[in-house]
């Protein structure tokens, strides 16, 4: 593999690590040290600052908008065509891997350098963009932030006024940090979108294939209810007089765990279900459990069935409650829906694969990423390269150097084809 690349990924694994040491390999990672890069922080600015600095060196000339989504722009031989956009987003989880995200914005900047090596002349304008706040892990009100800036589904006053979990608001830190810029991009000059992405799941780990293209991304559902009992003496209240709302809520946690697997095994398209939050009120050894809050996080690919399953669980809820005499309160469900991604853009990056000999496979994303966000305002596909045992989110996260360097290289094939007007 060329090793700018590598090394670009080496030296900004050091940034926002606990240790402050670089990471070459998965033997040197270290389970209880990972990397912290909420947008805000100081490993966030670091990690912009050198980003900028690999654009500007690669040739790209850097733009920063309102809301710190940054810029990097090759001129194409037909600049006043809309462009091709590569790129992912620079902040982690608290604790998280070094590749999430910034793997993209390099892979992308990579894919630039080897276009100038080659003398390439690409018709259309090529854009690196480097996405504000996509985890959410500070910002809390908007994860996907930057993405939701550029195509219009967040005004830039909603963003900016938008507190991170220390109370200040986004345009506080990033005119702190140097990165409130005044440009502004027009979301109708973007012809295609492009993201490189670590998959944070087992399947191409688990069948040795280096690139996974996608053609989905699951919608979400999330489905919140508080079910109330009755807290009593848990030594003298006999069993047969109990309204213990943890018996209840273990009951729904089997029942949507059963129904997905159910669902899942009996359907063409992929549902999982899942119990991911529980609160337990008085939540004290002595009492029957008063009160139980629980929240379900259902995906699929397709919307229909995430609506069954929230149904099914909901009625489940509503009539063993109703038996067992306790209450069940439903908030209402928050929701966003699949995307399917572009047909053309997979098309283009499986001839980029052919070409380049890299073994790849079609799949769905059951994680969230600025691309479905993208893929409301152009064509958009997106290119997973394999999470070494599924783990990501982690300080465990990890991909091989060479799953790596086939995924760029698709990438550069496929943006190729993309910045020719046809
Ligand atoms: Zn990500």
């Amino acid at each position: 593999m060329v090793n700018r690349l590598k090394e670009d990924l080496i030296r900004t694994s050091a940034m926002g690590r606990v240790s402050n040491r670089p990471v070459a390999s998965y033997g040197q990672l270290d389970s209880k040290a990972g990397v912290s890069r909420p947008e805000g922080s100081l490993a966030n600015k670091v990690l912009r600052d050198f980003t900028v600095k690999c654009m500007q060196t690669a040739g790209l000339s850097v733009r920063i908008d309102r809301v710190g989504n940054i810029f990097g722009r090759k001129d194409g031989s037909m600049n006043r065509e809309k462009a091709v956009m590569v790129g992912s987003h620079l902040d982690s989880v608290i604790n998280g891997g070094h590749l999430d995200g910034a793997l993209g914005v390099f892979a992308g900047i990579e894919a630039v350098r080897r276009l100038c090596d080659e003398d390439f002349q690409n018709q259309r304008p090529i854009e690196v963009v480097a996405f504000t706040g996509e985890e959410g892990s500070a910002f809390m009100v908007g994860a996907m932030l930057g993405s939701a800036f550029l195509v219009g589904k967040m005004s830039a006053d909603e963003a900016l006024s938008t507190r991170n979990t220390h109370g200040r608001t986004l345009q506080e830190v990033l005119t702190e940090n140097g990165y409130q810029g005044d440009f502004e991009y027009c979301s109708d000059d973007i012809d295609a979108f492009m993201e490189l992405h670590i998959e944070q799941g087992p399947a191409l780990d688990t069948e040795n294939i280096p690139v996974g293209i996608v053609e989905h991304i699951s919608g979400i559902t999330w489905l919140k209810s508080i079910i109330t009992g009755v807290g009593r003496h848990a030594g003298t209240t006999p069993m047969h007089l109990r309204q213990d709302a943890l018996v209840v809520a273990a009951d729904a946690v089997r029942f949507i765990n059963r129904r997905a697997l159910e669902m899942a095994q009996s359907q063409i398209s992929p549902i999982v279900g899942t119990t991911g939050y529980l609160s337990v009120y008085p939540n004290n050894m002595n009492v029957i459990p008063a009160m139980v809050k629980l929240g379900f996080d259902i995906r699929s690919t397709s919307l229909k069935s995430m609506q069954c399953l929230t149904d099914e669980t909901i009625s489940f809820l509503n009539g063993l409650t109703q038996e067992k005499g306790l209450d069940v309160r439903m908030e209402s469900s928050d929701t966003q829906a699949p995307v399917k991604l572009s047909n053309a853009i997979v098309r283009t990056i499986e001839k980029a694969a052919v070409r380049t000999g890299v073994r790849f496979k079609r799949m769905t994303s059951g994680a969230g990423h600025d691309t479905q966000n993208m893929a409301s305002i152009a064509k958009t596909g997106m290119i997973f390269v394999p999470s070494v045992k599924g783990i990501s989110h982690s300080p465990m996260e990890w991909t091989e150097w060479d799953d790596i360097e086939k995924g760029v290289s698709v990438l550069t094939g496929a943006l190729k084809d993309l910045s020719a007007c046809k």
